[in-house]
C-alpha cells in the first residue's frame, strides 16, 4: 500500500464522531467490502483490511488518543500492527453486527485470512486474563519487594491433558447435530442462514467419552501461590504482567495472562511526587532562629541535617538521592524536608520570663516580612 489514507477519511467519518458513529460507518463497509461477498475480489479484500484498521485504531479510546495526536505516525515505522489484534477484531463481530448479521460473518470464524478456507473453527481459545490487585506501603515501593498471592485460575486437566476426553476413550466424534460441516443451516421463509453449530461450537467434532476428572472441558480450577516481585520505584497504579500466569484456554488454548496492579498505600509522613519525597518536619522556634542539627527520617532510616538560623516555615531541605529510585532504573530522588515552625502551646515559668525578655527587647526591623508588611500600610 502506498501513502496510508486518514482514518477518519476511511470510515468516512467526522473527527469528532462517536463510537455508535464508528460502529455504524463501520459495518456498512465492512458488509460491502467482507470478502465473503466478494469472493476472490483483491480490492475489496485490502478496502476490507483497510477499514477493519481503521474501525480497530478509531474505536479504541487509548488507540484514537495516539492517532489524533501524532497520525500514522503515533504506531512506529511499521505502521499499526493489525495482524496482533486481529483475533480481537474478528471476535467483536458478534458485538458489533448482532445476531442477524453475525450470520454473514459467521464463515469469517473458520477463515484465517492468510491462509486456506475451512468451515470448521480451527483456532484455540485463549485463557482469560486475570488481574489481582495488591496493596504494597511506600517503603515496600521504595525498596521494591516480594509477595506471595493466592489466585484461583484455570490449568490444564491433567488427567486427559485439555483434551476433555477421557484418556483411554475414542476421542472425537462426528458432531450429530450438523455431522461434521460446523454450521447448521435455519430458514425463516425468506432468508436461509448458515449459523455456527451450537452443540459443537463450530468444530464439527464432539468428545465422545468425557473425562471424568473434568468433566469434558479439559481444565480444572486450582489455587495457586504464586511469588510477585515488585520492582523498587514502582508507580501506584501500575500492572505488572506475568506472562502465561492467567487462565488456560479450554481444549490446551493459549494460557491468559496474571496482571497484578499495584497500590501504594497513603504514607503517614512522606508524600511522594514522582521520584521525590516530601516530608514536613516541626522544629521549635529557637531551633529555627539560632540553628541546630536535626535528626529527620528517610525512606530507609534517619539522617542528620543542619537546619540554618533564621529558618522560616515552609523553608525547603533538599537531600539528594534520598527519594525514591526512578522509573526508568537510573538513579534516584531527593527528600525534601519542609520545615514547619511551631509555637510552644505550653511554657514553663522559666521559659515564660525568658520570652518575655526577649519580647521586650525584640526588634522588629529584624524580621524583614514585618517590616515589608508595615511599610506596604502606609
Ligand atoms: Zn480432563
Ligand atoms: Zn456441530
Amino acid at each position: 500500500m502506498d501513502e496510508k489514507r486518514d482514518y477518519y477519511e476511511v470510515l468516512g467519518i467526522g473527527k469528532d464522531a462517536s463510537i455508535d458513529e464508528i460502529k455504524k460507518a463501520y459495518r456498512n463497509l465492512a458488509l460491502q467490502y467482507h470478502p465473503d461477498r466478494n469472493p476472490g475480489n483483491k480490492q475489496a479484500e485490502e478496502k476490507f483490511k483497510e477499514v477493519t484498521e481503521a474501525y480497530e485504531v478509531l474505536s479504541d479510546p487509548e488507540k484514537r488518543k495516539i492517532y489524533d495526536q501524532y497520525g500514522h505516525a503515533g504506531f512506529g515505522p511499521q505502521g499499526f500492527d493489525w495482524t496482533q489484534d486481529f483475533s480481537r477484531v474478528r471476535m467483536d463481530f458478534s458485538d458489533i453486527f448482532g445476531d442477524i448479521f453475525n450470520t454473514f460473518f459467521s464463515d469469517s470464524f473458520g477463515v484465517d485470512w492468510f491462509g486456506e478456507r475451512t468451515t470448521k473453527r480451527q483456532w484455540q481459545i485463549r485463557g482469560s486474563d486475570l488481574e489481582y490487585r495488591m496493596y504494597i506501603t511506600l517503603k515496600e515501593a521504595a525498596t521494591g519487594t516480594e509477595k506471595h498471592i493466592n489466585i484461583s485460575r484455570y490449568d490444564e486437566c491433567p488427567v486427559c491433558k485439555g483434551t476433555g476426553s477421557k484418556p483411554q476413550g475414542i476421542g472425537k466424534k462426528t458432531c450429530p447435530q450438523c455431522q461434521g460441516k460446523g454450521q447448521v443451516v435455519k430458514s425463516n421463509g425468506f432468508f436461509t442462514v448458515a449459523t455456527t453449530c451450537p452443540k459443537c461450537k463450530g468444530e464439527g467434532e464432539i468428545i465422545a467419552d468425557p473425562c471424568l476428572n473434568c468433566k469434558g472441558i479439559g481444565r480444572i480450577r486450582n489455587m495457586h501461590k504464586i511469588l510477585v516481585k515488585i520492582p523498587a520505584g514502582i508507580e501506584h497504579g501500575s500492572s505488572l504482567r506475568l506472562k502465561g500466569q492467567g487462565d488456560a484456554g479450554p481444549y490446551n488454548g493459549p494460557k491468559g495472562d496474571l496482571y497484578i496492579t499495584v497500590f501504594i498505600e497513603k504514607d503517614k509522613i512522606f508524600e511522594r511526587i514522582h521520584s521525590d519525597i516530601i516530608c514536613e518536619v516541626p522544629i521549635t522556634v529557637t531551633q529555627a532562629v539560632i540553628g541546630d542539627e536535626i535528626e529527620v527520617p528517610t525512606l530507609t532510616g534517619k539522617v542528620k541535617v543542619k537546619v540554618p538560623p533564621g529558618t522560616q516555615t515552609g523553608t525547603v531541605l533538599r537531600l539528594k538521592n534520598l527519594g525514591m529510585p526512578r522509573v526508568s532504573g537510573y538513579g534516584k530522588g531527593d527528600l525534601l524536608i519542609k520545615i514547619k515552625v511551631v509555637i510552644p502551646e505550653r511554657l514553663s515559668r522559666q521559659e515564660r520570663q525568658l520570652y518575655q525578655q526577649i519580647k521586650d527587647i525584640e526588634n522588629t526591623d529584624n524580621y524583614p516580612e514585618i517590616k515589608k508588611f508595615r511599610n506596604s500600610l502606609s
